[in-house]
């Protein structure tokens, strides 16, 4: 067995959406369950430096990690299955590549060189991929290639993983994820796709060493076969991804095609024992299997694309099974809720959730619908910029401060109960200057958040630049509203809550961050519980 660190390319083929990232989770959760030390890293194409900027109408969420890296939501299946956090290294951008050369070429570091796509581009792009194999903390790297073959864009990546392919030969394999789509009228599948998108590879040299094919239906013998004929791949590396009612289920559809013995075996690696994935099946089994249902109001602007709120509806999925419970995520959009539909929207609901956001665009239907969660004593758990209309609406209709807003929407404001950060002050530029990543976390232990917690100080990750303005703390708490998690070192307001109702917290803090199916995280699992709660009264 050889000692060095193996590489896993992930590069996807026909369409985009087909899943490679949850292709990629699974095939690292159960390499992990067999003992290796694995981690997944995803190259973006695109030319912006981090999804930090992007609108999530663009690419869904923007995930952030402990180190306060702004990328893309598929680090965030990376961690909800594996359960390691990630980093900035386990997301680079064209962007970020570019920068990075041409910082260089400033420098005069290229001595004199005319710099080219290859090698400087490919050079960097290597070394951002080997990067995360320094110092033997992980047996095998992972590393997605975002995109589709054939795009403009990739075309660097590609030409990256060839020279790594031919540098490092033993160590490297190419999994290539493609669609067999299925005709109705000819009442058959088509591998045509397929043949097409490996030739694409094979015209950039790399021929992918397994092809994991997404189906709606089953992949007989024949048409492996044909499709391992004429792409030149062994028969037991044609892999079926058919699809699956849950993506918790795709390791174990993984298991079954034997997709992991084939990596090791093709990787020289020993096999290990076979994982049994005891807590994973275990997890399966009460999704499979809830014992009741409740229904959860996500009200956010950005509802018609789902990915937008990934993390959030993942972390409602863990907590439901902790709960055994089915979570109906009822999205709802919070630009058209007001006064006269809200009664119709949200009185059948047994807890609501406020989303995070940016601007002014479906804030006064979030102020509503906390409203509406405060007097009708419905559990209410606000993220972000819903902790911040939280405090907004009570502070408008409990405290009587009629103009009472954040300065992000009303710069004017004569109450400004939320402000802008003084460390955000003197910022003018958007990328990656937020207050980011994980801070630590003072609870107060009797409060809903403290009981929800093993421990009174706790470590979650932000994204934000506006805060709580603690001039007005000492008004909020005696008219009822308390300040239930501070931030040690800066006495920052993070969690506010409102003890005379039954649950109702509020955090600047993103929780859907850490929820992983391992660890689903304890605040989403107490606002599930007091929400079932609330629904047998
Ligand atoms: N826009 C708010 C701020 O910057 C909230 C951000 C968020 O919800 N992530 O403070």
């Amino acid at each position: 067995m050889s000692n060095s660190v193996k590489y896993i390319f992930v590069t996807g083929g026909v369409t985009s959406s087909l899943g490679k990232g949850i292709i990629a989770a699974s095939l690292a959760k159960l390499l992990q369950a067999r003992g290796y030390s694995i981690t997944i890293q995803k190259l973006d194409p695109y030319i912006n430096i981090d999804p930090g900027t992007l609108n999530p109408y663009e690419h869904g969420e923007c995930y952030v990690t402990d180190d306060g890296a702004e990328t893309d939501l598929d680090l965030g299946h990376y961690e909800r299955f594996l359960n390691v956090p990630t980093s900035q290294a386990n997301n680079i951008t064209t962007g970020r590549i570019y920068q990075s050369v041409i910082e260089k070429e400033r420098k005069g570091d290229f001595l004199g060189k005319t710099v080219q796509v290859i090698p400087h581009v490919t050079d960097e792009i290597k070394q951002r991929i080997q990067l995360l194999s320094k110092n033997n903390k992980y047996d095998i790297v992972i590393t997605e290639i975002g995109g589709t073959v054939g795009d403009i864009e990739s075309l660097p990546y590609i030409e990256a993983v060839r020279q790594m392919m031919w540098e490092h030969e033993k160590d490297c394999l190419v999994i290539h994820l493609t669609l067999i789509p299925y005709l109705s009228a000819a009442g058959e599948l088509k591998t045509k796709p397929t043949q097409h998108s490996v030739k694409a590879l094979l015209e950039l040299g790399v021929q992918p060493d397994i092809l994991c094919c997404r189906s709606e239906h089953e992949l007989d013998l024949n048409l492996r076969r044909k499709i391992a004929k004429f792409c030149n791949v062994s028969m037991n590396a044609v892999i079926e991804a058919r699809d699956a009612s849950s993506i918790y289920d795709v390791p174990l559809l993984m298991q079954a095609e034997e997709l992991d013995s084939v990596v090791l075996e093709k990787l020289s690696l020993s096999k290990k024992s076979t994982p049994e994935l005891k807590t994973w099946k275990r997890f399966l089994k009460r999704l499979r299997n809830p014992k009741t249902d409740v229904n959860i109001a996500l009200i956010g602007k950005y509802v018609e694309l789902k990915d937008s709120y990934k993390s959030i509806s993942e972390a409602f999925i863990h907590a439901g099974v902790s709960n055994d419970a089915k979570v109906n995520l009822n999205w709802i959009h919070s630009d058209k809720l007001d006064k006269s539909n809200i009664e119709k929207k949200l009185s059948h609901m047994d807890g609501i959730l406020v989303a995070p956001g940016f601007g002014s665009r479906g804030v006064a239907g979030k102020i509503d619908a906390v409203q509406f969660a405060r007097e009708h004593e419905i559990p209410f758990l606000g993220i972000c910029l819903g902790m911040q209309c939280a405090v907004i609406e009570f502070a408008r209709n409990v405290l009587n401060l009629d103009d009472a807003n954040t300065t992000e929407i009303a710069s004017k404001t004569s109450a400004p109960v939320i402000a802008m950060m003084e460390e955000q002050k003197s910022i003018s530029d958007y990328g990656g200057t937020m207050r980011l990543g994980a801070y630590k976390c003072q609870l107060n232990p009797k409060s809903n958040i403290g009981k929800a917690f093993h421990s009174d100080l706790i470590s979650e990750r932000h994204r934000h630049r506006y805060e709580f303005n603690s001039e007005y703390r000492d008004l909020f708490e005696s008219n009822g509203m308390i300040a239930t998690g501070i931030n040690p070192e800066t006495g920052l307001v993070e969690v506010v809550e409102i003890p005379k109702h039954p649950w109702f917290v509020g955090v600047q803090f993103h929780p859907e961050y850490k929820s992983t199916v391992d660890e689903p995280h304890p605040l989403f699992v107490a606002f599930v519980g007091a929400a079932l709660k609330n629904k047998k009264k």
